[in-house]
């Protein structure tokens, strides 16, 4: 059978997606590449968020083109995800020699498409970016034995699409509305990885804690409707459905700690935060998006929270769990982004001392409404703001970071580290990389590490005390 090599770009879903594709051609019988050199079919899963994501993609196809062409290989050659669905036909127009484009509720499809392109009777072109009900249900097969690491931690999509509209944001169009899966459709999945080996899951979703929020508020609606009490109590819109997953994933026996991301800051009600203190699985790590520290800017980027508000979030979450890790992304040269405005955000994260911050010089995306925005920053600006916030959140991180030298950290190993196979590579609860002189023994297990050293965003454990918990 054909052998086949997915290049991912951008965030963890669209990992996630690759995953899932990968795992339904595997399940047909392709094997996968090693790299785009050698496979009979190329597919790059692309991510619109900044024009610089887009733009690697477009080139990299155009390498794979060139090289394929130079050699006289065959090969198919396709794009899938964010970009795909937003560009559509326009994509084969720009590049003839593609012959696949596949939108973001279509990866399922994925197989079906490639083997007519293969069979080579049909046709020789396929773009399909429709939308297709009860798609986000199918980004669910993973590839266990495809990678030792994932036998440990998986990743798991509980949801499609975003409501928010955020004035600088593109997912609504790459991704659609919000459309969540069942909670026993999820737990059925995270049972299974669990029987296969796993032992932390992280849920999956452009904004999570939106989560079934859509379709509760019209089971709500419908038994209210019908005068039914108890199913409107039990589909209460108080009640949020997030957390109520949150509980159901918590029952899996076996497994041992669950995440999620990505989050929205409106989503941390108090039932989230009490989340933290409820269920010893979930890890004290929160990836909150700030966006900006500017009541303005945030006004602007229809973010709808101020910085007081955010600020009460993360004590609110320090109370529940002092330990707990706090991550965060952060948009500098967002249009008409004052000096002043900057140096509100670079006070809120001396504030708050985020763990680690992902910070994003603004890039205008079309039909957006702020890249019609008055008072666009100057590219110089962008990256000037962009190296005065790294440096901050650099130093504040590896002063954190050395605040664990001598302490003794429980991590879940993962297996042995990409850059160095003598090493073992864990993460702490709140979500610190960990790296010791570990076998292939320690895959799997949860441990206590004593950390002698840190790196940039590394922990050094001492094998010498390492100490199996179970
Ligand atoms: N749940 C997240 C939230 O609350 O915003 C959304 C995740 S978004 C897909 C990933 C990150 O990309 C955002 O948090 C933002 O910092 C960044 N981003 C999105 N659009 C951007 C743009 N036009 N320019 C620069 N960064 C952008």
């Amino acid at each position: 059978m054909p052998s086949v090599f997915i290049k991912t770009y951008g965030c963890q879903m669209n990992e996630r997606d690759s995953e899932a594709v990968a795992a339904q051609l595997v399940a047909k019988g392709y094997s996968l590449a090693p790299s785009e050199a050698v496979a009979d079919v190329v597919l790059l899963n692309t991510c619109s968020v900044r024009d610089f994501a887009e733009q690697k993609a477009i080139n990299k196809m155009r390498n794979v083109i060139g090289t394929a062409r130079s050699e006289k290989r065959d090969q198919i050659v396709g794009f899938m995800g964010c970009m795909a669905q937003t560009r559509g036909k326009e994509l084969i127009d720009k590049l003839p020699d593609v012959d696949l484009v596949l939108g973001t509720q279509k990866f399922h499809r994925a197989a079906e498409y490639i083997d007519e392109l293969l069979a080579g009777n049909g046709r020789t072109k396929i773009v399909d970016t429709d939308a297709e009900a009860r798609s986000e249900a199918t980004v669910r097969e993973h590839l266990l034995n495809g990678s030792a690491k994932m036998s440990v931690s998986a990743f798991v999509s509980i949801m499609q699409g975003c409501n928010q509209h955020c004035t600088f944001c593109i997912v609504p169009s790459t991704r659609g509305v919000e459309r969540s899966r069942t909670i026993p459709d999820i737990v059925a999945e995270c049972r299974e990885l669990v029987a296969r080996g796993v032992r932390e899951i992280t849920l999956l979703g452009q904004i999570v804690t939106s989560y079934g929020r859509k379709e509760q508020r019209g089971a709500w609606q419908v038994a209210r409707d019908a005068g039914d009490s108890s199913l409107a109590t039990r589909h209460s819109p108080l009640v949020t459905p997030f957390v109520q997953l949150l509980d159901a994933v918590h029952e899996i026996d076996g497994l041992e700690r669950i995440r999620f991301t990505s989050p929205h800051p409106k989503g941390y009600g108090d039932d989230l935060v009490e989340a933290y203190a409820r269920l010893p699985k979930l890890c004290e790590s929160a990836h909150i998006p700030l966006q900006s520290g500017s009541d303005r800017i945030l006004k602007l980027m229809h973010r709808g929270y101020t910085r007081g508000k955010f600020l009460g979030i993360i004590g609110k979450l320090r109370t529940a769990k002092p330990d707990m890790g706090v991550y965060t992304d952060i948009i500098v040269g967002f249009p008409g982004e004052t000096e002043d405005d900057f140096e509100q955000t670079l006070s809120l994260c001396r504030e708050v001392q985020f763990d680690n911050s992902y910070i994003f010089k603004y890039s205008p995306r079309r039909d957006t409404p702020a890249a019609e925005m008055p008072g666009q920053v100057p590219q110089e600006i962008r990256e000037e703001r962009n190296e005065r916030l790294l440096n901050l959140v650099n130093e504040i991180a590896a002063k954190k970071y050395d605040t664990f030298i001598g302490q003794t950290v429980q991590i879940l190993v993962e297996g042995p580290s990409k850059k160095n196979a003598a090493r073992y590579t864990g993460r702490t609860r709140c979500n610190r990389i960990v790296l010791f002189d570990g076998s292939p023994r320690h895959q799997g297990q949860i441990m206590d590490v004593k950390v002698e050293r840190t790196g940039s965003f590394t922990l050094y454990g001492d094998p010498a005390v390492v100490n199996l918990i179970d």
